[in-house]
């Protein structure tokens, strides 16, 4: 029989890339709180129409990348392809917006029908900051900067840059997209197919074409900061001086704009060389009419997505995972024949003595010596060896042989009862 397997573009983590993970996400999590930001959990389902009325009708992603169907109830759903809009729907439904202050954080899978390649994939995972109630930039300026701890945390720090932009308002770029019609109509003929079709839907995203005879003529294009208005180039120009203040390094890269159009005035993204073509591991920007649009009284607002499996691939190419994130075990218990019972008792009382040592009992029975081939695969450091004593009643263990496993391949041995207290010396910090 033909064997069933995962769709194209959606990943199993396997056991040998969990702890990776586990490694970012907890990374993550402390410092998301050590800013005093609080998790909140939304569906991965949602109507169709929060993504198309946020993230807009006329985008890659509700054009043709969202996972849609009609349940059994003929309403259309969305598996959702990005996190900002589910939150707002969310924390507004439950009164969380309006005349208050939040700082949330979320994690989970997304879904965009890309095409797979190294960074891309249809199911993919994000963690999304968010924080409203706020006008800036002064929150903007903790966002970033809780970014940048991360990447020191990380050790990622030195392989990324920040690049930054203001995109003005809404109508700002209503007009600038206007201004840029009448440009590209006069060169119509000379546009690639995808661009000639977003010359009367969304003229913007023409700046984002990947067509070299597209971004040729782009060169002599209007350009979007000769249209932003004043109140925006203050809030940047405040911001990038907070910036400065903090140390923190960035470049204004006047073409950024970002693939959603919910975004207003400051966008910003991370980005990588270590990864090719996908080396965007960190994009957000303010949406101060987001909630409004999605029905919610006025609330200002700003945020960003990482991308997990673009920071993983960062951290495995870049080797920057401390040695002991891939040990999984800690100590292995080879068990002698007839002592499965005492044996599994005494890694009880470890386990109550001490909570973060990770002990695992050889199971199955056999040889010492094979339970001890089995010790060294499993990265454990030591393998405690329980064997009956010659001499002494049958079963009883007063004798554990400590068997050390790294390249010092010494044995020795303690007493049962003074075994805990060697264990505390061994792993402090068990
Ligand atoms: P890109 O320009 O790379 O397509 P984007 O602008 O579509 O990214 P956002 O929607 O802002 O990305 O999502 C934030 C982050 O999520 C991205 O910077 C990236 O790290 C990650 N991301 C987005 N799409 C994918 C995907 N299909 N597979 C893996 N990661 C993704
Ligand atoms: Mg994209």
């Amino acid at each position: 029989m033909k064997k069933i397997q995962a769709i194209r573009g959606m990943n199993d983590i396997l056991p040998n890339e969990t702890p990776v993970w586990q490694y970012l996400e907890s990374t993550v999590q402390r410092v998301v709180q050590a800013y005093a930001y609080q998790e909140i959990r939304f569906p991965v389902l949602e109507q169709t129409q929060l993504f198309k009325r946020s993230i807009g009708e006329v985008t890659d992603i509700v054009e043709k990348e969202m996972y849609s169907f009609d349940d059994r109830n003929g309403e259309n759903l969305s598996l959702r392809p990005e996190g900002t809009a589910c939150c707002v729907r969310a924390a507004d439904e439950h009164g969380l917006l309006y005349n208050q202050q939040q700082r949330l954080w979320y994690k989970g899978p997304m879904f965009r029908y890309e095409r797979p390649q190294k960074g891309r994939y249809r199911q993919f995972h994000q963690i999304g900051v968010e924080a409203f109630g706020m006008t800036g930039p002064d929150i903007d300026v903790e966002l970033i900067l809780l970014t940048a701890r991360l990447w020191q945390e990380l050790g990622l720090q030195p392989h990324v840059r920040l690049e930054l932009n203001n995109i003005g308002t809404a109508a700002d770029r209503r007009q600038f997209g206007e201004a840029l019609m009448t440009f590209l109509q006069k060169h119509e003929d000379e546009l690639d197919a995808d661009s000639k079709r977003r010359l009367q839907s969304n003229p913007l995203r023409i700046l984002d074409s990947k067509v070299p005879s597209t971004q040729a003529l782009l060169v002599d294009a209007p350009v979007l900061s000769d249209f932003v208005s004043a109140d925006t180039v203050e809030h940047f120009e405040q911001l990038t001086q907070m910036l400065r203040d903090a140390n923190i390094d960035f470049i204004v890269n006047p073409k950024l704009v970002r693939g959603l159009d919910y975004y207003n005035n400051m966008v910003f993204e991370w980005i990588t060389d270590a990864l090719g073509a996908q080396g965007t591991v960190c994009a957000g920007g303010r949406y101060d009419g987001l909630v409004e649009q999605l029905g919610g009284r006025a609330t200002p607002g700003v945020g960003f997505a990482m991308g997990v499996e673009r920071l993983v691939l960062m951290l495995e190419e870049l080797n920057t995972v401390p040695t002991t994130v891939k040990q999984q075990v800690d100590v292995f218990v080879a068990i002698g024949s007839g002592l499965t019972g005492q044996a599994m008792a005494l890694a009880e009382s470890i386990r109550t003595a001490m909570p973060a040592l990770r002990i695992q009992c050889h199971c199955g029975g056999g040889k010492l010596s094979n339970q001890l081939k089995r010790a060294f695969n499993s990265g454990a450091s030591i393998a405690l060896v329980l064997e009956s004593e010659l001499g002494s009643a049958a079963g009883a263990i007063n004798d554990i042989k400590i068997r050390h496993l790294g390249e010092d391949a010494r044995n020795e041995t303690v007493s049962i009862n003074e075994l805990v207290s060697k264990l505390q010396a061994l792993f402090p910090n068990a």
